[in-house]
């Protein structure tokens, strides 16, 4: 009687392997690395399962790889922890990632799917059938009570699973190469690729017997002595990243905490390339022996984008990985790295300004999340925010502090605006009195950044003002030739209030002013014209619009409101049109006329009483 059991993959791991086998021919050597970034995973959890006094199976068998090559075959052999008949279902057929669905999406249209993406997402295992059409694992659990089992997958079709007695500890896993990637095979080749790799492997790893690599940790070697180019290399390994870091920062300190650590910031955020939130992916040791990977709670979740490593030699060894995330010790290494993070980003935004730029611009949503989530870094992380401003060129960015320091005496707050790009900043009526009295103000392009405002409140003791709701009077108020006087202008506003009803909370004369007739305002002191246009756009189908409370300002200098002042005796048909109109126009400016078809009507009609007037 056969003992084999037939198994289907998971849909989506289904969907991946058909990718897998049939788009992706560049870079396909990175299944050399994914699988034995998974051997080293597995001796690690070993080593840690050990040392924290757990009977292990096989336990004077050192945790170890060793590869070997035929013509066309390459195996793989640990003595890791190995797989469990569970394991080897839950592990090698599905995936339980959140965001599967987006990142099997992004990775299927992409006109060149990008293979790093495989080891990134944390499914590396399946890079194996770039390169093989018959993959075969044979794994042995360190527990004892188990036995070992053969896992078999041609890919497509699932995979099969029977039993198999006198197995070794570990995992051994063989690819049958397909023809084109039988160059794999060949010893010099393979060890090649190996050998970008091996040396931050903590095991000894050979290949046909021949030992390759020499184990050190490079995150506790002297920086002095460490090549660029091993940077980059471990870098490549721990991150599943062809490419360079665009930022690395190694330290070590000795108080509070002992800590050594190599940090990395990829050149790409991965969360942007369709993986709907990325996995921190920092590796949490204490004197090399690997505690957690992807470590939960060393940094703060907006961090995430890092990887790397960080060694303690304060942790105790046999913490369960369960509670270790609420520590106290935890939450000190979490404020000490993250305090020692934003320092160096600090000091490469002022060293290096065109590198942070480009960190800036991949990574500032990051930044955003944390001023908006993280009380306790956040006036760090205001040093770091960068915005266009209407003193500087379009495309200049300039800090706050350095805002600040431009500041002349008489301006007293931080201003703002939200706007959709700088043409519609500079254009805008609530800049007009800005730009009279020569204040800078700071032109936000991200709907983010209203809320990021509202969070940081303040920057060095300067309140941060949104442009709308700043309470300022032009800077020449001798009145204009031709403008209403107070009284004539407070009537005029009396009567535009009758005329727009209810459409209005309150109407009256401006003193912001210069170019436009007039200027919508939030009632509420707390609110802005983004915040209300964002609370729409949040808003579920079917459900009724916040309540908008708006004040309309009028320009006494403005020549439309002149006229308006006449005709409303003589023509206040007319006039009405014009009161209307100008309510809409406002709203325009402010982005908040969700139906313009409505008012063409009306701009029609007054189009045609203007040209018949001059025929
Ligand atoms: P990741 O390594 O990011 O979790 P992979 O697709 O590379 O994703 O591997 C999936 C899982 O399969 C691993 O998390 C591990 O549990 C298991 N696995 C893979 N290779 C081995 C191995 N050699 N020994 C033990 N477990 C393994
Ligand atoms: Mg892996």
């Amino acid at each position: 009687m056969s003992t084999t059991e037939k198994h289907h993959f998971q849909a989506e791991i289904q969907q991946l392997l058909d990718i897998v086998i049939h788009s992706l021919y560049t870079d396909k050597e990175i299944f050399v690395r994914e699988l034995i970034s998974n051997a080293a995973d597995a001796c690690e959890k070993f080593r840690f399962t050990q040392a924290s006094g757990t009977p292990v199976y096989q336990p004077d068998t050192q945790p170890g790889i060793s590869i070997t090559t035929t013509e066309d075959t390459i195996t793989f052999t640990d003595t890791g922890v190995g797989m469990t008949h569970g394991e080897l279902v839950e592990n090698l057929g599905t995936i339980a990632h959140s965001g599967t669905k987006a990142f099997l999406k992004q990775l299927a249209e992409a006109k060149k799917p990008d293979a790093n993406l495989i080891g990134q997402f944390g499914v590396g295992f399946y890079s194996a059938f770039m390169a093989a059409n018959r993959v075969t694992v044979l794994s042995r659990s360190h527990l004892a009570e188990e036995q070992g089992w053969q896992w078999t997958s041609e890919g497509a079709g699932g995979y099969d699973l029977e039993p198999l007695n006198d197995l070794p500890r570990g995992t051994r896993i063989t690819l049958q190469l397909k023809d084109d990637a039988k160059e794999f095979a060949k010893p010099d080749a393979l060890e090649r690729i190996i050998k970008r790799y091996s040396n931050f492997v903590q095991f000894p790893l050979e290949l046909n017997g021949k030992r390759l690599n020499t184990v050190q940790a490079i995150w506790a070697r002297s920086k002095n002595d460490i090549k660029e180019e091993e940077y980059n290399e471990f870098y490549q390994y721990v991150g599943h990243d062809q490419e360079n870091p665009l930022y690395r920062l190694h330290f070590s300190a000795d108080a509070p905490l002992a800590i050594q650590s190599l940090l990395f910031v990829p050149a790409r955020n991965f969360e942007v390339m369709g993986m709907s939130r990325t996995e921190s992916d920092v590796h949490l040791y204490c004197r090399k022996v690997l505690i957690q990977s992807k470590a939960k709670g060393l940094f703060p979740d907006w961090l995430r984008f890092l990887k790397g490593v960080v060694d303690s030699e304060d942790l105790p060894l046999n913490i369960s990985r369960e509670t270790m995330q609420d520590t106290s010790l935890m939450k000190k290494l979490n404020q000490v790295l993250t305090g020692r993070f934003l320092k160096f980003l600090e000091e490469q935004s002022a060293k290096e300004p065109a590198t942070y730029e480009k960190f800036y611009e991949q990574y500032n949503r990051f930044l955003k999340e944390g001023v908006v989530t993280d009380f306790t870094h956040k006036d760090a992380l205001g040093k770091l925010l960068r915005y266009e401003s209407s003193t500087l060129a379009k495309g200049t960015q300039t800090s706050l502090a350095d805002y600040v320091q431009r500041m002349g005496g008489e301006q007293k707050e931080i201003y703002f605006l939200l706007a959709a790009n700088r043409e519609a900043a500079e254009s805008s009526p609530y800049f007009e009195v800005f730009q009279s009295r020569k204040f800078e103000v700071l032109f936000l392009y991200d709907p983010w950044d209203e809320f990021v405002m509202d969070h940081l409140r303040e920057v060095e003791g300067k309140i941060l003002r949104s442009a709308e709701k700043a309470e300022l009077d032009l800077a020449d108020t001798t009145p204009k030739t031709g403008a209403l006087s107070d009284e004539q202008a407070q009537a005029l506003a009396k009567w535009i209030k009758e005329i727009l009803g209810d459409r209005i909370t309150e109407v009256r004369a401006s003193k912001r002013l210069v170019e436009s007739p007039a200027v919508i305002l939030e009632s509420d002191k707390f609110m802005t014209s983004t915040m209300r246009r964002l609370m729409k756009s949040m808003k579920k189908e079917g459900e009724a619009s916040p309540d908008a409370q708006h004040d309309l300002e009028i320009n006494p200098a403005h020549p439309i409101m002149a006229r308006l002042d006449q005709i409303r005796q003589t023509d206040p048909a007319l006039a009405t049109k014009v009161a209307e109109q100008i309510l809409d126009n406002a709203r325009v400016a402010a982005g908040l006329l969700e139906d313009p078809r409505a008012m063409l009507k009306r701009l029609n009609e007054l189009l045609e009483q203007v040209l018949v007037t001059k025929a």
